[in-house]
């Protein structure tokens, strides 16, 4: 983001009409095509009425000043009252339907945006943070709004100022034209001149907020953790920082912005001012009336200020195109796993074979492997339990089930067909994951088992609620299904989460599980309700548990164990311990003596 130094003060940058935002933005005004017309329209209309003025107020003059004419006099005046009525008006309607327009395309592109960004990859939201993603929704798209409701009409307006005014000043008188048009060249360096500067600081500026933003979030999600660290001072000051930096960016704008306008204001009325003192002289020897000079003098600040204006767009419109891109970036932003052009079908029914073809993954290329020549096949209703060193695997291998990411050799395939070729949709429903710490919505309970599946009865949720033993606590609550969970609602353990989650995951109904036993210890009650709970769940279904406990693991038809991304050794509980390998050590090591213990 540094700027070139010494010598580049002055320098001119090369014009570049940047078009980006209307190219990009045209297909979405074109179902607004009958309203914009109509708004053009009006527009046109009421500025062929502004552009009268002056004629009409050179008659208005004369007939005051040079022919004493009271009754002409109020003639007049009455005709510029109902003209600007008229006006009024169209005014009106022009920035009525140009403001619909543009709430209603904003609209669209916010909804856009985020339904969009809900189809993108893992890995893109973890490049990018909860902030700056936010910011490009809201600022972003405000600065895109004002292009929208207010730029394009003004341009239209003060373009179509400017020609009139110039076309009926030429008319007028050329000498007079020309002396009004000096200030052009010099408007239009300044322009150049600063339109760049503008862009970048703008986007200096909302990066910079963007950043602060991600902080804050942060700090705010994680209050726990700054609060039991102390960290609240240091959290501010964090923020400060950033609000500083931005503040820092935001001021940089502001005073190129005051240097750009002090020298438009400057030039344009240094321009008024030689017409003024022309044209007196003009009136002075007699070659033109006092009404012709007024008339005159009002077109040539319609120039002016059609000058100004065009000036003030241009440096809107530059701010607007950094904001334009970066909403549209991230409208073109590609999820890295897609559906295919011509997805293949699942054959419904249970009992799809899971296998893995010697499968390597890793999340990025400059980082090592995560997972290394996983050859794997599970039968139909089998449940494997994944053990292993913390880092060793498993989530990934867990993840790439989902095809929350593609495996970078190998392949995965679902009752023999290669994941890659079904439709993620069709997949993630046969998939149901239980994470170790689910999160729940913060809407009422009912609602967050019927995430599950749409539309689900009353019934049906309490039917699997019984089954994932939730139904018990549930029914104590105040409000039973409809207490909210969360913030402003009932606060509920990792078990009972973990149990409503279960509920969830039964409603789902998937042909394969994932489950993430949670790490953290439940109390012995809580332990044996999530267990049974679990066991209800697995029934019937080829199940991936990535495991905690001894139980689960004594009772999984075949435990991996991975390490370093590697299936290590593979058997049932007592065969590995047999083996006496990694298996027997960890086992050693952790679940001595105890049931519920911790393996990672
Ligand atoms: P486990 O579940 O066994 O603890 P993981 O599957 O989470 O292990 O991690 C395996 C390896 O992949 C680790 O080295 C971890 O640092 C890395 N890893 C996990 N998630 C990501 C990610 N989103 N981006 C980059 N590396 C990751």
């Amino acid at each position: 983001m540094k700027e070139r130094k010494t010598g580049t003060k002055l320098r001119v940058p090369p014009v570049q009409v940047p078009l980006f935002v209307f190219r990009r933005l045209g297909p979405r005004l074109y179902p607004h095509r009958w309203a914009l017309t109509g708004a053009t329209v009006f527009l046109l209309l009421s500025g062929a009425i502004g552009l009268a003025f002056p004629a009409v107020v050179r008659y208005l003059m004369d007939a005051a000043f040079v022919e004493m004419d009271r009754a002409l006099l109020n003639r007049i005046a009455l005709l510029l009252l109902g003209l600007f009525t008229v006006q009024a008006v169209f005014s009106f309607s022009q920035v009525y339907l140009l403001g619909a327009t543009g709430e209603r395309v904003i609209a669209g592109i916010r909804k856009d945006l985020f339904s969009h960004l809900l189809t993108l990859s893992p890995d893109f939201f973890t490049e990018r943070t909860t902030g700056e993603l936010t910011s490009r929704l809201t600022s972003d798209v405000v600065r895109l709004q004002g292009v929208l409701s207010y730029q394009i009409s003004e341009l239209l307006r003060q373009l179509l100022y400017l020609a009139g005014s110039l076309t009926l000043l030429t008319l007028m008188h050329r000498q007079l034209t020309v002396t009004t048009l000096a200030v052009a060249p010099a408007v239009v360096f300044f322009a150049m001149l600063f339109g760049r500067r503008l862009r970048r600081a703008s986007t200096e500026v909302q990066d910079k907020i963007a950043e602060a933003n991600t902080v804050a979030e942060e700090s705010i999600v994680q209050i726990r953790t700054v609060q039991s660290f102390v960290r609240e001072v240091w959290e501010a000051g964090r923020y400060r920082q950033g609000i500083d930096s931005a503040l820092r960016a935001a001021l940089r704008r502001a005073l190129t912005r005051g240097v750009f306008f002090g020298a438009i204001t400057l030039v344009t009325f240094g321009g008024i001012v030689a017409v003024l003192w022309q044209g007196g002289r003009m009136v002075l020897s007699g070659d033109i009336t006092g009404g012709q000079l007024v008339s005159f003098l009002l077109y040539a600040v319609m120039v002016a200020a059609a000058i100004t204006s065009l000036a003030s767009l241009w440096s809107g419109y530059q701010e607007a195109q950094g904001a334009a891109e970066r909403v549209f970036e991230l409208l073109d932003q590609k999820p890295t796993v897609a559906d295919p052009s011509q997805p293949a079908r699942l054959e419904p029914g249970r009992g799809w074979a899971l296998r893995f073809q010697d499968v390597w993954f890793r999340y990025e290329d400059s980082l090592p492997w995560a997972l290394r020549e996983v050859d794997l096949e599970i039968p139909p209703g089998e449940v494997v339990a994944l053990v292993g060193p913390s880092g060793a695997g498993k989530s990934t291998l867990a993840g790439l089930v989902s095809r929350f990411w593609d495996p970078t050799l190998g392949a995965i395939g679902l009752d023999g067909i290669d994941l890659r070729q079904l439709k993620l949709a069709d997949l993630r429903s046969a998939v149901g994951i239980v994470p170790q710490e689910p999160m729940l919505f913060g809407t009422t309970i009912e609602e967050n088992i019927a995430y599950g599946r749409d539309g689900a009865t009353r019934a049906e949720i309490e039917t699997v609620a019984r089954a994932a033993h939730a139904a018990e606590f549930i029914e104590k609550l105040p409000q039973g299904y409809e207490s909210l969970v969360g913030e402003r609602g009932v606060k509920l353990s990792v078990g009972q989460r973990q149990r409503i989650s279960i509920a969830r995951a039964l409603l789902k109904d998937p042909e394969i599980l994932i489950l993430d036993e949670a790490t953290s210890s439940l109390d012995t009650e809580s332990e044996r309700l999530v267990e049974e709970a679990f066991e209800q769940l697995m029934e019937g279904r080829t199940t991936l548990i990535i495991a905690h406990r001894l139980s689960t693991v004594q009772r999984a038809d075949r435990v991996l164990v991975l390490e370093g991304g590697r299936i290590v050794e593979s058997g049932t509980h007592a065969e590995l311990l047999a083996a006496d390998g990694l298996y027997a050590r960890l086992y050693q090591r952790q679940f001595r003596d105890e049931d519920i213990v911790r393996v990672i």
